[in-house]
């Protein structure tokens, strides 16, 4: 047996591969690519090219595709094979410079936000050499940026590569300040916590819900749920752990540093998280994470759902997103220093971020809107639609004491150097935990938590970076102005920490209170995604995102659209969805059962025999079959009505109001009737079946 050592990146084209199999000379020139985003040269891409053709086929690769993240939300391919046809009627392997750098995929049918027409659907792919090539399933995968043909981004990697080039220039000019003029590049860096739920093949195959919106649309609640907390971090089962080794074997191959896996709250829920990388990288990962989860599953004839919300009254699946910055000669901006110079300089950071989030609260939860993360935002399990930071006591009271001009003297020490106080070495081990927090300190990184389990973690990344970046771009242009720095530094840090303290928050996260006090604060409170989107439009987000070219305004307009289209249909199909499974599978058994139920009481009537139970259940179930059959006509119009709404803004708000309501009130009648029914004759695998039925 192989051990992971020896199998650990074994698909991947990596440095050590490169260095191993290029010239010296286009090595160096890819080394320059990855770490300071230099252009290569043609020549040494036809180099690149063939050895990575090379390295391919002996791994038994046929094929190559420019894989790309487009809005869709999931990964695309195109197979092309690197066959090249003979005079003599034989082929050789063939893959060009060219082919490696660029593709023309036809990008008519990848949404586009009305950026381009259809009859100029041309697109391009174009090669990031800062993340791998990879084999999947004997093809060769290269991480591609996908864009238009004038150049707008038509995916997600584009604008987090832009954004984290802007936090990079802007982070460097801090840098420069502190003295530090050694530093080359500043990356962020990102460890995504993934959570999914693992459920039986044969009961979701009999569920037209799941197989068609990933989640449950109906089911009545089974005796037990998450009360007794026993699966969190509990025993693993034997089916899961056999799910989990596999995962981790072909996760492995991949070079995907995946670490951690536990049960989580739920039943059949579980968690993966994988040692931090650079934003990027941990973005394609994070991709390739959940479409492999999915695939190990069903060899193990599991189904992985990833939705946000499969199922009501349990918790749903989030995904944390660790995210720190760091520096090429590994400092750690956000871990504080040994000398009162880092500890000023993780200080500028640390507010840095704060700011960030403050004064772009609406573009970090339009980065998690979808109509998946609606079910989970706001309702008590998930961090809520309000965005605060936790810092825990510590680092409040340091920030209060630089606010107050007061010592700070928690740790007995009470110098005041560059303006703020030394801080004691141990605090950042010491940072407590709020689970409840959206956007938490934890020590050395944020984690930001509002996340939905299947969102790419590219659009919370690079409103995040962005945002950071322009609060740094702020205080950069007022330090390096500066005639007395000490004095600046200290009013930079001082003016944000008042403009920016009510952003701040160390309580519970989950209570009715904080919904007030965040209002009192005229912090924003936006539960759904049609409430939030909008605000991607508010000029002061627009000229931000600009400025630091991240993306244009017509990105952001077809964004938009594409985002509150995304949510119109997904809502649309769960209605349509809902609306056949009521008339066509529940109302046909209950019906059934209740009409049984009738002759049942009429025979024990004849026969002089007590048939209450018949009776009464009969005549509550007939009931319920006019109340489902209302609600199905009531759904349809409010559907239809929906579809009639002028724009798409419009539209997604009648979803909201009248579709996804008139879903809640079928659904209600249906579980209802669901516990009165026969569990033999009920049509569809039940919630007790599907949680505890691994
Ligand atoms: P917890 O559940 O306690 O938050 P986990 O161990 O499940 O912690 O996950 C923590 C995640 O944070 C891991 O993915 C880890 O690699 C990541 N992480 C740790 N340090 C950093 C950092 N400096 N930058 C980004 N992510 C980090
Ligand atoms: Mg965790």
């Amino acid at each position: 047996m192989r051990t992971v050592e020896e199998y650990f990146g074994e698909n991947v084209f990596n440095e050590s591969v490169m260095k191993s199999r290029l010239p010296k000379e286009a090595y160096k020139a890819v080394k320059e690519a990855i770490d300071h985003g230099k252009r290569l040269t043609p020549e040494v891409a036809g180099v690149i090219a063939n050895e990575m053709k090379q390295w391919a086929i002996e791994k038994g690769a046929t094929h190559y595709t420019h894989w790309f993240q487009p809005l869709t939300g999931i990964t695309a391919e195109k197979h092309d094979s690197f066959i090249a046809p003979q005079d003599d009627g034989k082929v050789i392997m063939h893959f060009s410079g060219k082919e490696l750098i660029q593709g023309e995929p036809d990008a008519s049918s990848f949404p586009s936000g009305g950026i381009r027409a259809t009859f100029e659907a041309r697109g391009y792919t174009a090669w990031d050499p800062t993340s791998f090539a990879f084999i999947k399933d004997g093809v060769l995968c290269i991480p591609t940026a996908f864009c238009s043909y004038n150049g707008e981004a038509l995916d997600k990697k584009t604008p987090l590569l832009r954004s984290m080039e802007a936090i990079n220039k802007q982070a460097l000019r801090i840098m420069k300040i502190f003295g530090k003029d050694d530093v080359t590049s500043i990356r962020t860096t990102v460890g995504p916590e993934q959570e999914y739920f693992l459920i039986d093949k044969k009961m979701y195959d009999q569920r037209k819900d799941l197989i068609y919106t990933g989640r449950t649309l109906f089911g009545a609640l089974p005796p037990k749920g998450q009360q007794m907390e026993d699966h969190y971090f509990g025993v693993i089962k034997p089916r899961v752990q056999a799910f989990m080794k596999d995962l981790n074997e072909e996760l492995w191959k991949l070079g995907i540093l995946a670490t951690t896996e536990h049960n989580e709250v739920a039943p059949a829920q579980h968690e993966l998280a994988p040692i931090f990388t650079t934003t990027n990288i941990a973005a394609d990962h994070n991709q390739l994470t959940m479409e492999i989860m999915q695939k190990v599953a069903r060899k193990h004839d599991l189904v992985c759902l990833l939705h946000e919300k499969p199922f009501e009254g349990v918790n749903g699946s989030g995904k944390h997103n660790n995210w720190s910055i760091d520096t090429d000669d590994g400092i750690h901006l956000l871990k504080p220093g040994a000398s009162p110079h880092d500890n000023a300089q993780f200080l500028l950071f640390l507010v840095a971020v704060i700011q960030a989030v403050d004064d772009y609260q609406d573009l970090l939860r339009v980065s998690v809107a979808t109509a998946g993360n609606d079910h989970r935002l706001g309702s008590h399990e998930a961090p809520p639609a309000i965005i605060s930071v936790f810092l825990g006591n510590e680092l409040t009271s340091i920030l209060e004491s630089i606010e107050n001009d007061a010592p700070y003297s928690a740790a007995g020490r009470r110098e005041m150097a560059f303006g703020v106080p030394t801080l004691p070495a141990f605090f950042s081990d010491t940072t407590d935990r709020n689970r409840t927090s959206p956007f938490a300190f934890t020590g050395n990184k944020f984690e930001f938590r509002m996340l939905g389990s299947s969102n790419s973690i590219a659009c919370a990344n690079i409103m995040l970076n962005a945002a950071v970046a322009e609060s740094l771009r702020q205080y950069a242009d007022r330090l390096e102005k500066a005639q007395d720095f000490n004095a600046e530094l200290h009013a930079v840090l001082k003016e944000a920490i008042i403009a920016h303290k009510r952003i701040i928050f160390n309580g519970n996260g989950y209570s009715e209170e904080w919904v007030e006090e965040a209002k009192r604060r005229g912090l924003s409170n936006l539960p759904t995604t049609p409430d939030c989107l909008p605000k991607m439009l508010d000029p002061k987000n627009v000229a931000m995102l600009t400025s630091h070219k991240v993306f244009t305004e017509m990105e952001i307009r077809s964004r938009y659209e594409i985002l509150l289209g995304n949510y119109v249909n997904i809502v649309g199909i769960e209605a349509a969805t809902m609306l056949d499974m009521a008339q066509r599978d529940i109302l046909p058994a209950v019906s059934g059962f209740s009409s049984d139920l009738a002759e049942r009481a009429l025979v024990k009537a004849q026969a002089g025999i007590d048939n209450a139970y018949e009776q009464r259940t009969a005549s509550e179930l007939s009931k319920l079959e006019t109340t489902i059959l209302d609600g199905i006509v009531k759904l349809r119009e409010a559907y239809e009505f929906a579809s009639g709404a002028s724009d798409i803004t419009e539209h997604s708000i009648r979803i909201r109001d009248c579709v996804l309501p008139a879903m809640n009130a079928l659904r209600a009648a249906a579980d209802k009737a669901e516990t009165l029914t026969d569990n033999r004759r009920w049509p569809l695998p039940t919630y007790a079946q599907m949680m505890f039925g691994v």
